[in-house]
Protein backbone atom coordinates (compact mmCIF):
# COMPACT_ATOMS: atom_id res chain seq x y z
CA UNK A 1 0.00 0.00 0.00
CA UNK A 2 0.87 3.50 -0.55
CA UNK A 3 1.94 5.49 2.47
CA UNK A 4 -0.82 8.11 1.91
CA UNK A 5 -3.39 4.84 2.09
CA UNK A 6 -1.58 3.36 4.91
CA UNK A 7 -2.14 7.18 6.67
CA UNK A 8 -6.24 6.55 6.39
CA UNK A 9 -6.42 2.80 6.85
CA UNK A 10 -3.97 2.48 9.83
CA UNK A 11 -4.02 -0.82 11.70
CA UNK A 12 -2.98 0.67 14.56
CA UNK A 13 -5.43 0.22 17.42
CA UNK A 14 -4.77 2.07 20.96
CA UNK A 15 -6.08 -0.20 23.87
CA UNK A 16 -9.61 0.54 25.12
CA UNK A 17 -8.11 0.22 28.92
CA UNK A 18 -7.61 4.06 29.04
CA UNK A 19 -8.99 6.27 31.91
CA UNK A 20 -8.70 9.78 32.98
CA UNK A 21 -10.80 11.87 35.50
CA UNK A 22 -11.46 13.79 32.36
CA UNK A 23 -13.47 12.25 29.37
CA UNK A 24 -11.99 11.92 25.82
CA UNK A 25 -12.92 14.09 23.22
CA UNK A 26 -14.75 11.95 20.04
CA UNK A 27 -15.23 14.06 16.86
CA UNK A 28 -17.11 12.80 13.99
CA UNK A 29 -19.35 13.20 11.41
CA UNK A 30 -19.18 9.67 10.18
CA UNK A 31 -19.17 6.75 12.38
CA UNK A 32 -18.04 3.44 10.74
CA UNK A 33 -20.07 -0.08 10.94
CA UNK A 34 -18.35 -3.29 11.00
CA UNK A 35 -21.13 -4.68 8.79
CA UNK A 36 -23.79 -3.57 6.36
CA UNK A 37 -26.72 -5.69 8.84
CA UNK A 38 -24.79 -3.62 11.60
CA UNK A 39 -25.23 -0.61 10.11
CA UNK A 40 -29.36 -1.13 9.61
CA UNK A 41 -29.99 -2.48 13.03
CA UNK A 42 -28.33 -0.22 15.03
CA UNK A 43 -30.32 2.16 17.24
CA UNK A 44 -29.43 5.91 18.37
CA UNK A 45 -32.10 7.10 20.61
CA UNK A 46 -31.59 5.36 23.22
CA UNK A 47 -27.80 5.92 23.51
CA UNK A 48 -26.91 2.33 23.30
CA UNK A 49 -25.14 2.73 19.75
CA UNK A 50 -23.40 5.26 17.38
CA UNK A 51 -24.85 6.05 13.86
CA UNK A 52 -23.87 9.59 12.27
CA UNK A 53 -22.59 12.40 14.18
CA UNK A 54 -25.33 14.62 13.87
CA UNK A 55 -27.00 11.86 16.51
CA UNK A 56 -24.60 12.23 19.25
CA UNK A 57 -20.98 10.82 19.68
CA UNK A 58 -19.38 9.73 23.32
CA UNK A 59 -18.57 13.18 23.93
CA UNK A 60 -21.97 14.32 23.52
CA UNK A 61 -23.97 11.42 25.19
CA UNK A 62 -21.45 12.16 28.57
CA UNK A 63 -22.56 16.08 28.25
CA UNK A 64 -26.40 15.23 27.83
CA UNK A 65 -26.30 12.93 30.81
CA UNK A 66 -24.18 15.15 32.86
CA UNK A 67 -26.29 18.42 31.92
CA UNK A 68 -29.90 16.41 32.73
CA UNK A 69 -27.96 15.37 36.12
CA UNK A 70 -27.21 18.98 36.88
CA UNK A 71 -30.78 20.24 36.15
CA UNK A 72 -32.48 16.92 38.08
CA UNK A 73 -34.33 15.81 34.87
CA UNK A 74 -33.77 12.47 32.91
CA UNK A 75 -32.90 13.75 29.34
CA UNK A 76 -31.33 16.27 27.46
CA UNK A 77 -30.92 17.60 23.46
CA UNK A 78 -27.33 19.93 22.63
CA UNK A 79 -28.08 22.87 20.17
CA UNK A 80 -25.48 25.12 19.34
CA UNK A 81 -27.15 28.16 21.51
CA UNK A 82 -29.17 28.61 24.11
CA UNK A 83 -31.79 30.91 21.40
CA UNK A 84 -31.67 27.61 19.07
CA UNK A 85 -32.60 25.79 22.62
CA UNK A 86 -36.03 28.30 22.68
CA UNK A 87 -36.68 27.82 18.89
CA UNK A 88 -36.26 23.75 19.29
CA UNK A 89 -39.07 24.36 22.21
CA UNK A 90 -40.79 26.30 20.01
CA UNK A 91 -40.82 24.23 16.79
CA UNK A 92 -40.72 20.57 18.30
CA UNK A 93 -44.39 21.68 20.24
CA UNK A 94 -46.25 24.15 18.05
CA UNK A 95 -48.30 24.08 15.18
CA UNK A 96 -50.86 26.43 13.25
CA UNK A 97 -53.45 27.93 15.48
CA UNK A 98 -52.10 26.90 18.83
CA UNK A 99 -50.96 29.86 20.83
CA UNK A 100 -48.45 30.75 23.04
CA UNK A 101 -48.37 32.44 26.85
CA UNK A 102 -45.01 34.88 27.13
CA UNK A 103 -44.15 36.46 30.28
CA UNK A 104 -44.02 40.14 29.62
CA UNK A 105 -40.06 40.29 31.32
CA UNK A 106 -39.16 37.40 28.51
CA UNK A 107 -35.49 37.19 27.04
CA UNK A 108 -36.27 39.54 24.28
CA UNK A 109 -34.51 37.24 20.89
CA UNK A 110 -36.93 33.77 22.34
CA UNK A 111 -39.78 36.61 21.67
CA UNK A 112 -39.10 37.81 18.24
CA UNK A 113 -38.67 33.96 17.32
CA UNK A 114 -41.99 33.02 18.08
CA UNK A 115 -44.03 36.48 17.55
CA UNK A 116 -41.38 37.08 14.16
CA UNK A 117 -41.01 33.27 12.60
CA UNK A 118 -43.48 31.06 14.11
CA UNK A 119 -46.54 33.83 13.47
CA UNK A 120 -45.38 33.20 9.75
CA UNK A 121 -46.57 29.50 10.59
CA UNK A 122 -49.29 30.33 11.86
CA UNK A 123 -48.64 30.13 15.55
CA UNK A 124 -50.43 33.63 18.12
CA UNK A 125 -48.15 34.36 21.16
CA UNK A 126 -49.81 36.30 23.64
CA UNK A 127 -47.83 38.05 26.70
CA UNK A 128 -48.85 38.14 30.28
CA UNK A 129 -48.16 39.43 33.68
CA UNK A 130 -45.29 37.71 34.92
CA UNK A 131 -45.67 38.46 38.23
CA UNK A 132 -49.66 37.55 38.37
CA UNK A 133 -50.92 33.70 38.17
CA UNK A 134 -54.50 35.21 37.80
CA UNK A 135 -53.48 37.11 34.60
CA UNK A 136 -51.78 34.00 33.12
CA UNK A 137 -55.09 31.85 34.13
CA UNK A 138 -57.30 34.82 32.57
CA UNK A 139 -55.06 34.37 28.85
CA UNK A 140 -55.00 30.70 28.45
CA UNK A 141 -57.62 29.41 25.82
CA UNK A 142 -58.65 26.38 23.98
CA UNK A 143 -55.59 27.05 21.57
CA UNK A 144 -53.25 27.19 24.42
CA UNK A 145 -50.73 24.71 24.52
CA UNK A 146 -47.21 26.09 25.65
CA UNK A 147 -46.64 28.65 28.39
CA UNK A 148 -43.09 29.63 28.70
CA UNK A 149 -41.66 30.95 32.35
CA UNK A 150 -38.57 32.85 32.77
CA UNK A 151 -37.15 32.89 36.43
CA UNK A 152 -35.54 35.67 37.17
CA UNK A 153 -37.01 37.63 34.20
CA UNK A 154 -34.83 39.32 31.55
CA UNK A 155 -32.87 42.61 32.46
CA UNK A 156 -35.29 43.83 35.23
CA UNK A 157 -35.14 40.12 37.45
CA UNK A 158 -38.87 40.19 38.65
CA UNK A 159 -39.33 36.88 40.39
CA UNK A 160 -42.04 35.14 38.82
CA UNK A 161 -44.27 32.60 41.47
CA UNK A 162 -43.48 29.09 39.46
CA UNK A 163 -44.92 27.17 41.50
CA UNK A 164 -48.43 29.16 41.07
CA UNK A 165 -48.13 29.42 37.50
CA UNK A 166 -47.54 25.31 37.02
CA UNK A 167 -50.79 25.02 39.61
CA UNK A 168 -52.93 27.60 36.68
CA UNK A 169 -51.63 24.93 34.34
CA UNK A 170 -52.35 21.96 35.53
CA UNK A 171 -56.15 23.52 36.52
CA UNK A 172 -56.36 24.38 33.15
CA UNK A 173 -55.13 21.16 31.49
CA UNK A 174 -57.74 19.05 34.14
CA UNK A 175 -60.43 20.89 32.36
CA UNK A 176 -59.67 19.42 28.66
CA UNK A 177 -61.38 16.67 26.96
CA UNK A 178 -59.88 13.37 27.44
CA UNK A 179 -57.43 12.73 24.56
CA UNK A 180 -56.93 16.86 24.36
CA UNK A 181 -53.53 18.20 23.55
CA UNK A 182 -52.02 19.11 27.16
CA UNK A 183 -50.80 22.94 27.67
CA UNK A 184 -46.96 22.32 27.98
CA UNK A 185 -44.44 24.37 30.69
CA UNK A 186 -40.86 25.46 29.40
CA UNK A 187 -38.94 27.40 31.96
CA UNK A 188 -36.05 29.72 30.40
CA UNK A 189 -33.43 27.61 33.28
CA UNK A 190 -30.34 29.94 32.43
CA UNK A 191 -30.44 32.41 35.49
CA UNK A 192 -31.33 29.47 38.38
CA UNK A 193 -28.62 27.27 36.10
CA UNK A 194 -29.63 24.14 37.68
CA UNK A 195 -28.37 25.67 40.86
CA UNK A 196 -30.46 28.37 42.34
CA UNK A 197 -34.17 26.35 42.19
CA UNK A 198 -35.30 22.81 41.04
CA UNK A 199 -37.59 23.53 38.26
CA UNK A 200 -38.80 19.77 37.69
CA UNK A 201 -39.45 19.68 41.18
CA UNK A 202 -42.15 22.75 41.20
CA UNK A 203 -43.32 20.69 38.34
CA UNK A 204 -42.33 22.13 34.82
CA UNK A 205 -42.06 20.11 32.02
CA UNK A 206 -39.24 21.58 29.87
CA UNK A 207 -36.28 23.23 31.00
CA UNK A 208 -33.81 25.12 28.68
CA UNK A 209 -30.89 26.72 29.09
CA UNK A 210 -27.98 28.84 27.77
CA UNK A 211 -25.16 26.78 28.56
CA UNK A 212 -23.31 30.12 26.96
CA UNK A 213 -23.84 31.56 30.43
CA UNK A 214 -22.58 29.23 33.65
CA UNK A 215 -21.60 25.94 32.21
CA UNK A 216 -19.45 27.27 29.43
CA UNK A 217 -18.46 30.20 32.37
CA UNK A 218 -15.48 31.27 30.10
CA UNK A 219 -17.44 33.60 27.79
CA UNK A 220 -16.26 31.94 24.59
CA UNK A 221 -18.36 28.82 23.94
CA UNK A 222 -22.40 29.25 22.45
CA UNK A 223 -24.48 26.63 23.46
CA UNK A 224 -28.10 25.29 24.85
CA UNK A 225 -29.83 22.30 26.19
CA UNK A 226 -33.31 21.41 26.67
CA UNK A 227 -33.55 18.79 29.77
CA UNK A 228 -36.85 16.86 30.48
CA UNK A 229 -38.12 14.30 32.55
CA UNK A 230 -40.71 12.60 30.29
CA UNK A 231 -39.54 10.32 27.73
CA UNK A 232 -42.35 10.94 25.25
CA UNK A 233 -41.68 15.03 25.36
CA UNK A 234 -37.65 14.17 25.02
CA UNK A 235 -38.70 11.86 21.87
CA UNK A 236 -40.53 14.50 20.17
CA UNK A 237 -37.91 17.12 20.92
CA UNK A 238 -35.15 14.78 19.65
CA UNK A 239 -36.74 13.54 16.73
CA UNK A 240 -37.28 17.82 15.65
CA UNK A 241 -33.57 18.10 16.94
CA UNK A 242 -32.13 15.77 14.65
CA UNK A 243 -34.43 16.37 11.61
CA UNK A 244 -33.18 20.27 11.92
CA UNK A 245 -29.98 18.83 12.30
CA UNK A 246 -28.65 21.08 15.20
CA UNK A 247 -25.57 19.46 15.73
CA UNK A 248 -22.55 20.82 18.47
CA UNK A 249 -19.09 20.72 17.94
CA UNK A 250 -17.11 18.46 20.01
CA UNK A 251 -14.84 21.02 21.11
CA UNK A 252 -16.99 23.32 22.71
CA UNK A 253 -18.84 20.51 24.34
CA UNK A 254 -15.10 19.64 25.74
CA UNK A 255 -14.96 22.85 26.55
CA UNK A 256 -18.40 22.92 28.72
CA UNK A 257 -17.53 19.69 29.79
CA UNK A 258 -14.07 20.87 31.04
CA UNK A 259 -16.10 23.94 33.19
CA UNK A 260 -18.91 21.99 34.63
CA UNK A 261 -17.56 20.59 37.89
CA UNK A 262 -16.70 24.02 38.82
CA UNK A 263 -20.00 25.60 37.99
CA UNK A 264 -21.32 25.38 41.90
CA UNK A 265 -18.20 26.84 42.91
CA UNK A 266 -18.66 30.11 40.27
CA UNK A 267 -21.69 30.29 40.84
CA UNK A 268 -21.53 30.70 44.67
CA UNK A 269 -18.61 33.22 44.50
CA UNK A 270 -20.58 35.43 41.66
CA UNK A 271 -23.26 35.67 43.91
CA UNK A 272 -21.95 36.42 46.79
CA UNK A 273 -20.39 38.95 44.85
CA UNK A 274 -23.19 40.35 43.00
CA UNK A 275 -25.51 40.76 46.10
CA UNK A 276 -22.76 42.44 47.91
CA UNK A 277 -21.97 45.18 45.02
CA UNK A 278 -26.36 45.40 45.05
CA UNK A 279 -26.44 46.43 48.42
CA UNK A 280 -23.47 48.59 48.01
CA UNK A 281 -25.59 50.34 45.03
CA UNK A 282 -28.59 51.06 47.88
CA UNK A 283 -27.11 53.44 49.36
CA UNK A 284 -26.36 55.45 46.22
CA UNK A 285 -28.05 58.37 45.86
CA UNK A 286 -27.63 58.34 41.93
CA UNK A 287 -30.47 54.82 41.66
CA UNK A 288 -33.91 55.59 41.83
CA UNK A 289 -33.95 51.60 42.25
CA UNK A 290 -31.56 48.44 42.53
CA UNK A 291 -33.42 44.90 41.11
CA UNK A 292 -31.71 42.00 42.40
CA UNK A 293 -34.39 39.10 43.66
CA UNK A 294 -32.53 39.44 47.01
CA UNK A 295 -33.42 42.60 48.10
CA UNK A 296 -36.62 43.49 49.36
CA UNK A 297 -37.95 46.37 47.33
CA UNK A 298 -37.31 44.15 44.20
CA UNK A 299 -40.33 42.61 42.72
CA UNK A 300 -40.94 38.79 43.83
CA UNK A 301 -38.50 38.83 46.35
CA UNK A 302 -40.73 36.68 48.76
CA UNK A 303 -41.05 34.53 45.94
CA UNK A 304 -37.24 34.03 45.41
CA UNK A 305 -36.61 33.60 49.62
CA UNK A 306 -39.63 30.70 49.72
CA UNK A 307 -37.89 28.95 46.22
CA UNK A 308 -34.47 29.61 45.81
CA UNK A 309 -30.94 28.87 47.50
CA UNK A 310 -29.27 31.02 45.81
CA UNK A 311 -28.97 33.41 42.70
CA UNK A 312 -27.01 34.95 39.48
CA UNK A 313 -24.46 36.97 39.07
CA UNK A 314 -26.91 39.69 37.41
CA UNK A 315 -28.44 43.09 38.84
CA UNK A 316 -30.07 45.78 37.46
CA UNK A 317 -29.86 49.73 38.77
CA UNK A 318 -32.38 52.75 37.78
CA UNK A 319 -30.52 56.05 37.06
CA UNK A 320 -32.67 58.81 38.99
CA UNK A 321 -34.53 60.61 36.20
CA UNK A 322 -32.50 63.62 36.43
CA UNK A 323 -29.83 62.01 34.92
CA UNK A 324 -30.50 61.94 30.81
CA UNK A 325 -29.39 58.87 28.77
CA UNK A 326 -26.28 60.68 27.62
CA UNK A 327 -24.89 60.61 31.17
CA UNK A 328 -25.81 56.75 31.76
CA UNK A 329 -24.04 56.06 28.61
CA UNK A 330 -21.28 57.75 30.11
CA UNK A 331 -20.86 56.65 33.33
CA UNK A 332 -21.27 52.70 31.18
CA UNK A 333 -18.16 53.91 29.12
CA UNK A 334 -15.97 55.23 32.33
CA UNK A 335 -15.79 51.54 33.85
CA UNK A 336 -12.85 50.41 33.70
CA UNK A 337 -13.67 46.68 35.13
CA UNK A 338 -16.50 46.37 33.29
CA UNK A 339 -16.87 45.39 29.51
CA UNK A 340 -19.30 46.85 27.32
CA UNK A 341 -20.98 43.61 25.75
CA UNK A 342 -23.86 41.19 26.53
CA UNK A 343 -24.05 37.96 27.99
CA UNK A 344 -23.21 37.27 31.72
CA UNK A 345 -21.54 34.48 33.93
CA UNK A 346 -17.94 34.47 32.74
CA UNK A 347 -14.73 35.83 34.44
CA UNK A 348 -15.60 38.73 32.73
CA UNK A 349 -17.50 42.04 34.66
CA UNK A 350 -20.19 43.58 32.19
CA UNK A 351 -22.28 46.27 31.35
CA UNK A 352 -25.57 47.05 28.94
CA UNK A 353 -27.70 50.12 29.45
CA UNK A 354 -30.81 49.73 28.17
CA UNK A 355 -34.11 51.46 26.78
CA UNK A 356 -36.97 49.67 28.26
CA UNK A 357 -40.54 49.68 26.43
CA UNK A 358 -43.49 51.18 28.40
CA UNK A 359 -44.59 48.09 28.65
CA UNK A 360 -42.25 47.27 31.03
CA UNK A 361 -42.13 50.12 33.25
CA UNK A 362 -43.87 48.30 36.38
CA UNK A 363 -41.32 50.06 39.68
CA UNK A 364 -39.52 52.32 37.35
CA UNK A 365 -41.74 54.61 34.81
CA UNK A 366 -39.06 56.93 34.05
CA UNK A 367 -37.99 54.13 31.19
CA UNK A 368 -34.09 55.47 30.35
CA UNK A 369 -31.17 54.89 33.05
CA UNK A 370 -31.38 51.33 33.41
CA UNK A 371 -27.96 49.81 33.61
CA UNK A 372 -27.34 45.78 34.24
CA UNK A 373 -24.41 44.64 35.26
CA UNK A 374 -23.14 40.79 35.16
CA UNK A 375 -20.72 39.71 37.80
CA UNK A 376 -17.79 38.07 37.12
CA UNK A 377 -14.58 36.55 39.02
CA UNK A 378 -12.60 40.41 40.07
CA UNK A 379 -12.46 41.19 43.67
CA UNK A 380 -15.65 42.46 45.00
CA UNK A 381 -13.76 46.00 46.43
CA UNK A 382 -11.90 46.67 43.34
CA UNK A 383 -15.73 46.13 41.22
CA UNK A 384 -17.30 48.66 43.68
CA UNK A 385 -14.63 51.26 43.07
CA UNK A 386 -14.60 50.87 39.63
CA UNK A 387 -18.75 51.62 39.90
CA UNK A 388 -17.87 54.57 42.47
CA UNK A 389 -15.40 56.18 40.63
CA UNK A 390 -17.39 56.50 37.68
CA UNK A 391 -20.57 57.15 39.76
CA UNK A 392 -18.34 59.88 41.45
CA UNK A 393 -17.32 61.28 37.95
CA UNK A 394 -20.96 62.09 36.91
C1 LIG B 1 -28.17 34.33 27.00
C2 LIG B 1 -29.56 33.89 27.22
C3 LIG B 1 -30.26 33.19 26.25
C4 LIG B 1 -29.69 32.88 24.88
O1 LIG B 1 -28.48 32.19 24.91
P1 LIG B 1 -27.46 32.33 23.67
O2 LIG B 1 -26.56 31.16 23.85
O3 LIG B 1 -26.80 33.65 23.80
O4 LIG B 1 -28.28 32.20 22.42
C5 LIG B 1 -31.54 32.78 26.54
N1 LIG B 1 -32.12 33.07 27.73
C6 LIG B 1 -31.47 33.75 28.68
C7 LIG B 1 -32.16 34.03 29.98
C8 LIG B 1 -30.18 34.19 28.46
O5 LIG B 1 -29.54 34.88 29.41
Amino acid sequence: MDRSTELINHPYRAPDAFEAAMPGIHKASTVLFPTVADMRSRQWTDKSAYTYGLHGTPTTFTLEERLATLEGGRYCVLVPSGLAAIALVDLAFLQPADEVLLPDNAYGPGRDFLCVEMARWGVKTQVYDALNPADLALKISDHTRLVWLEAAGSITLEFPDVPACVAVINAANAKRPSGARQILSALDNTWGAGIAFQPFDMGVDISMHALTKYPSGGGDVLMGSVVTRDPALHETLQMCHMRLGLAVGANDAELVLRSLPTAHLRYARQDAVTRRLAEWALTRPEFSHVLHPALSESPGHAVWARDCTGAACLFTVVFQPRYSQAQVDAFCDRLQLFGIGYSWAGPQSLVVPYQLPESRARLWPHGCGVVRFAIGLADAQDLQNDLAQSLDAL
